[in-house]
């Protein structure tokens, strides 16, 4: 069976209330971006920070990634298609994730969605393909732009998650992220009473969905996440860790991030382990 120590390996690194702090790379990165990794994965060895680190480079890299990341540095993919193979030219599968060497995938995230015309029935299945294959599945949504001026914030987050986090969903499989779209790449974000008011509510709902799995989820923020900002979004209550995008593509930035959430968790006792 593919990743079966694997499944082991990935549940030791990513249990737990530690923070995830996970970078997404997007359609960025060649070769000469590995050193990135290499130089994020010594600054770790060196600061052994009290937080789960991923960085998502593009498909193209994941092996290569894994094979120079140490331990205490996880790779992780930026889609996968909902079956395990077939003729989906262009597609791949988690399995071949897992194969890669990663043991974390973001599944719907809002540029899929919107470039892809992914649904929340196809994240999904999507999440519940990372699951068969071992793999932390992060499951992102966010409201955008209209819908947040518009007071809809919550009720699209609500249906978002209703329809895209399957049942099964647990603090070891699953990571939720709350990526308001109008904050992705803009340099805008929620005020920190936003982030606590929508964080309660997936809490929340997290609780009646899943019982007591829903209050040990990480529930991550999304969108404009930088060195700067990152020790307020992270002490926010409910706030599990980050997903990051262009903060994340240089050491010494995503570095900064992570010793935010180090010294957030330090301060608080639901990230003990
Ligand atoms: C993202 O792409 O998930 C993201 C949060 O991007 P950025 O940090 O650049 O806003």
């Amino acid at each position: 069976m593919i990743g079966e120590g694997h499944e082991q390996r990935q549940a030791k690194a990513m249990r737990g209330m530690r923070p995830l702090i996970a970078g997404n790379w997007k359609m960025n990165g060649l070769g000469g971006s590995l050193a990135e990794i290499a130089s994020i994965g010594r600054w770790i060895a060196n600061n052994r920070p009290a937080a789960d680190i991923l960085v998502c480079p593009p498909f193209t890299l994941i092996a290569r990634a894994a094979a120079v990341a140490p331990d205490h540095l996880r790779i992780g993919g930026q889609d996968c298609h909902a079956e395990p193979s077939g003729a989906f030219t262009g597609d791949v599968s988690a399995e071949m994730l897992n194969d890669a060497g990663a043991v974390a995938v973001i599944i719907g995230h809002s540029e899929r969605r919107h470039f892809h015309g992914e649904t929340d029935e196809i994240v999904a299945a999507k999440a519940r393909a990372a699951w068969r294959a071992g793999l932390l599945a992060i499951v992102c949504v966010g409201e955008k732009e209209d819908q947040h001026d518009s007071g809809q914030a919550r009720n699209v987050v609500r249906a978002q998650i209703e329809a895209s986090l399957p049942q099964g969903a647990n603090p070891a499989n699953t990571a939720l992220a709350y990526e308001p779209v109008w904050a992705i790449g803009s340099g805008r974000t929620p005020s920190a009473d936003e982030i606590v008011s929508m964080h309660g509510s997936i809490r929340a709902q997290l609780e009646e969905r899943l019982g007591a799995g829903g209050a040990l989820l990480r529930i991550l923020y999304g969108g404009s996440v930088k060195p700067a900002n990152a020790p307020t979004v992270l002490s926010q209550a409910n706030v599990g860790g980050v997903l990051v995008g262009g903060a994340s593509l240089r050491a010494e930035e995503f570095a900064g991030i992570i010793r935010a959430a180090a010294d957030a968790s330090s301060h608080d006792s639901r990230f003990a382990v």
